[in-house]
């Protein structure tokens, strides 16, 4: 039996890695091998987008174990700020959260209860209710414009108001892992480039666009298979294929990722959310998480969301790093204290999950016999995708292939 898999992110990798001795698979891809987790190497290596992990991530895990590199994961206290108005306030500890000027006592008060509650909540219930509604119930008038708001706008920019309440409650759940000098995230030491190279390895991936036709069985690139898997986003699925599986409409968020090396050490913190008008909306220093041994330079990522049609994804690359560069100046950077920078983009970075969202889940199998879906709308990426949800859901559509061809 033959089996095309259509993209190398994690979902497409791990389904294959899942397959490869029941069947004959080839993966396609148009791009870079890791997809949105993909890296930009230059000596070293290190994720286009920054990318971490959390404890509970239980398949990311096991897939580092499998490949032997548990000694390179590394936990870390992960230090959190925030911008106001171009001064950076630590909120890590207790007591700098309890300094911090913005929100009075009552509100902090507030959202510790919500922040260690949130482990606990069933988020799927509130699915159809805005994120607004559900904070201003929940946390107040003040809380909601003055701390969720800036952070709303910057990560979804008007689709806010579209937002669901399920998504916030899972993300702050995921984020309540908190010692008491604050969160602890995890991290391949040398990048997560180093899992997906060994997935690589162990695979047959063909660097090409997959173009796909259905007539009978179906036919990629030329190349006859009897069942094929669709990773990518599906506003690029083929539209005879998209109409006949009657596809839910996914509203999608765009990435747009400044990657920026400077001569000194910006701030003590690893991911500083801006609150001020500005390009980025968060400043994510990771050789303060990672050491600047590794690299030998200081990098930093400017993380910018945008819709697809958006202006901001429209910019053309130049424009974008100038605009990088101006809002730097509120940090006390200019352009003689940068060394380089890059600039990433992704088209459909991540579905948007607004309220509702729970019914546009999409299911492995569709109505085409021998075509599956998975990777971003699936189950395991809901309500907020990741490493762990894509390998999960690589996993898992292959397992419901091999159910469905009796594949033992
Ligand atoms: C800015 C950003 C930050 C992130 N941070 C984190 C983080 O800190 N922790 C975490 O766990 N996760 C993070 N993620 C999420 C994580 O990267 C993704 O969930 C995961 O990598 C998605 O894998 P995937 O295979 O499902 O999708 P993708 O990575 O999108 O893979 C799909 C692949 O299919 C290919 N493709 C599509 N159509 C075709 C075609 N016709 N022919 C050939 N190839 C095709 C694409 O090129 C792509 O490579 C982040 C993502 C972004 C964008």
């Amino acid at each position: 039996m033959k089996v095309a898999i259509i993209g190398a992110g994690l979902t497409g990798l791990s389904a294959a890695i899942s397959l490869k001795d029941y069947v004959n698979v080839k993966i396609f891809e148009k791009n870079d091998v890791g997809g949105l987790a993909s890296s930009y190497c230059k000596g070293y290596c290190i994720e286009k987008f920054y990318h971490h992990c959390f404890k509970r991530d239980e398949e990311l895990i096991k897939l580092i174990r499998r490949f032997g590199l548990s000694k390179k994961l590394v936990w870390r206290v992960a230090k959190i700020g925030c911008e106001v108005n171009g001064k950076i306030y630590p909120l890590n500890t207790p007591f700098e959260i309890l300094r911090y000027p913005y929100l009075s006592l009552y509100d902090k008060i507030k959202l510790a209860i919500f922040t260690l509650k949130s482990k606990s909540r069933n988020y799927e219930k509130e699915d159809y209710k805005s994120v607004v509604e559900g904070i201003r119930e929940e946390l107040g008038e003040n809380l909601l414009n003055s701390f969720f708001m800036p952070l709303l706008r910057s990560k979804f920019g008007d689709n806010y108001k579209e937002v669901s309440y399920a998504w916030l409650l899972a993300r702050v759940a995921i984020r309540s892992n908190r010692k008491y000098s604050g969160e602890e995230l995890g991290y391949l030491k040398n990048g997560f480039n180093q899992l997906i190279e060994r997935m690589v390895d162990e695979v047959d991936v063909t660097k090409k666009e997959a173009k796909l036709k259905k007539f009978g069985g179906y036919e990629v690139c030329g190349e006859k298979f009897d069942a094929v898997i669709y990773t990518g986003s599906l506003n690029s699925l083929d539209k005879k294929i998209a109409e006949t599986i009657n596809l839910p409409k996914i509203k999608y968020q765009s990435s747009v990722c400044a990657l920026i090396s400077l001569k000194e050490k910006l701030t003590n913190i690893y991911w500083t959310n801006i609150t001020s008008d500005l390009t980025f909306g968060a400043l994510i220093e990771h050789t303060n998480f990672m050491d600047f041994e590794d690299y030998g330079e200081h990098l930093i990522y400017l993380a910018s969301y945008s819709t697809p049609d958006g202006w901001l994804f429209k910019c053309d690359n130049e424009t974008l790093r100038k605009m990088y560069l101006k809002d730097l100046k509120v940090f006390g950077v200019s352009e003689k204290d940068v060394r380089w920078i890059k600039v990433f983009k992704a088209k459909y970075s991540s579905p948007i999950y607004e309220k509702g969202y729970i019914k546009k889940i999409t299911d492995y199998r569709t109505p085409l016999k021998g075509f599956y879906i998975a990777g971003l709308t699936s189950k395991p990426n809901y309500p907020e995708r990741s490493m762990n949800g894509s390998i999960k859901a690589g996993k898992e559509v292959a397992k419901v292939l091999k159910s469905d061809f009796k594949i033992n």
